[in-house]
């Protein structure tokens, strides 16, 4: 049996992984972490949701030098809201160090303040390509004393959209560096740009060795499309499901066409505003909007509790994108379900790129009518967060004491630089939010708002 100890961590991270929950190392972390500390360049590729997070963080944090004014580690990836989810399990792995400060650098969100955060100081940047390259050319961060860089995502990191970006940044780094790729996939055309990135990389594969992540996969042969979700929907009865379109627009028209149908719905694409990307994912995590419509933005990395069911509703035009889709479900140590529903030409494309799925007929399915998605809990926005010293415990105190709302209807409470989220059973909301509108959290009267 491998254990944290094994890898012969000081004590101080043994307490901190244990009280985060984590016993045993997965097999990508157990392979990666000795040699990330013996200073290696690593390519590493492990299925969706097997901890590489992890693998690639904690060496990281432990090489910090507390001494070091400017940031030592730079890690790139994708997606804005991937950077978030990154730079938060930094901050939960490094909490056995006093100061750690972690960085998250993305479009969207006002430069101005980004740099007023890199002004306090920064360790570790977190960051995708585009506004990286922005505050390198505005000189408003420091490279000169990167030590490490991880490109998370590799594959996508590197594919034509931000292998330009990435290159022109990592120009810019120290040649001392170790330099780190993670990813669940890698296609032959990325090989090119490693070369220029790595310095003689050790290669790590446990994609074939490992079994698979533990997700079922079905595929439909459907003519109404629409029907088919429902029938998916209503069969599957999913606690917790994200469904994938190929456009934004489709996102729009499907997500639309769910709420009519009875069920509460998130939609998240590029085209929303970032706090409204935020909102919806965060509705979407806490229960409050139990499906998901997306592209694939939320393809890629993020990891969210409890989500069981995977639908395509359109079918992926490359393997890569369809085994990230179906990869937010069946992670850590759970199991999971995708369906794919195609037409004629779905299926010929999908046959190009997964040839061995079985296709059945939508009609074997055996939906329940009466099942709908709803949330059991809405959610509340407080205009008050880290920066007013406001703490989960003063909201539940808040909530429980002064209002009287019964613990048990209390959901997730996330708590933000200037706003904090509750979700609260629907039974109830109304009184906690009348009650926080006319209250005080911490002695301090704080604007609220019903999402
Ligand atoms: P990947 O990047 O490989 O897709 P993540 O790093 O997002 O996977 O991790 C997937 C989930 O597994 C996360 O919820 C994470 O907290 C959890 N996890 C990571 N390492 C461990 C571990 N050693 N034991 C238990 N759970 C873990
Ligand atoms: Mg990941």
């Amino acid at each position: 049996m491998p254990t944290f100890k094994n890898l012969s961590l000081p004590n101080e991270v043994l307490e901190n992984l244990n009280s985060l929950g984590y016993s045993v190392p997965t097999p990508i972390q157990e392979a990666t972490i000795p040699l990330i500390r013996e200073g290696e360049d690593i390519i590493a590729q492990a299925k969706t949701g097997s901890g590489k997070t992890l693998a690639f963080s904690l060496p990281l944090i432990l090489k910090l030098d507390e001494k070091e004014q400017s940031p030592q580690a730079l890690i790139i990836a994708p997606t804005r809201e991937l950077c978030e989810q990154i730079a938060g399990e930094i901050q939960k792995l490094a909490r056995y160090k006093s100061d750690v400060k972690v960085v998250t650098l993305y479009g969207g969100t006002s430069l101005t303040k980004q740099v007023a955060s890199l002004e306090k100081g920064a360790d570790i940047l977190v960051g995708t390509p585009g506004r990286l390259l922005d505050h390198f050319s505005r000189e408003t961060i420091q490279l000169e004393k990167i030590k490490t860089l991880i490109l998370d995502e590799a594959d996508r990191m590197l594919d034509m959209g931000f292998a330009d970006d990435i290159l022109k940044l990592v120009s810019n780094l120290p040649k001392q560096r170790q330099s780190l790729l993670f990813s669940a996939t890698y296609p032959e055309k990325i090989d090119r740009l490693t070369s220029t990135i790595l310095k003689n990389p050790i290669e790590i594969n446990l994609q074939s060795s490992e079994t698979k992540a533990d997700i079922e996969e079905f595929v439909y042969r459907v003519d109404d499309k629409d029907k088919a979700l429902l029938t998916t929907l209503k069969h599957f009865q999913p606690s917790l499901a994200i469904l994938f379109c190929n456009t934004k627009a489709k996102t729009v028209e499907v997500s639309d066409w769910l709420n009519e149908k009875g069920f509460d719905v998130a939609t998240l694409n590029g085209d929303l505003e970032q706090y409204e990307r935020q909102e919806m994912l965060l509705q979407f995590a806490n229960g409050s909007l139990p499906l998901l419509v997306a592209t694939d933005l939320a393809a890629r990395g993020l990891d969210i509790e409890g989500v069981d069911l995977v639908i395509n509703y359109d079918t992926p035009m490359k393997e890569e994108i369809y085994t990230h889709r179906i990869g937010r479900t069946g992670r850590a140590d759970k199991s999971g379900l995708a369906v794919t529903l195609c037409d004629e030409y779905g299926l010929r494309k999908l046959s190009e790129i997964k040839p061995n799925l079985k296709v059945d007929a939508i009609d074997t399915l055996k939906p329940n009518k009466n099942f709908y998605m709803q949330g059991e809990v809405g959610t509340l926005c407080i205009d008050g967060g880290k920066k007013k010293k406001v703490r989960a415990g003063d909201i539940l105190g808040t909530l429980c004491k002064d209002i009287g709302i019964d613990n048990k209807h209390i959901g997730k409470i996330n708590i933000y630089a200037t706003h904090s989220y509750v979700a609260i059973d629907k039974s109830v909301i109304k009184k906690a939010f009348n009650g926080l509108k006319n209250g005080k959290i911490k002695g301090k009267r704080l604007r609220v708002w019903w999402l």
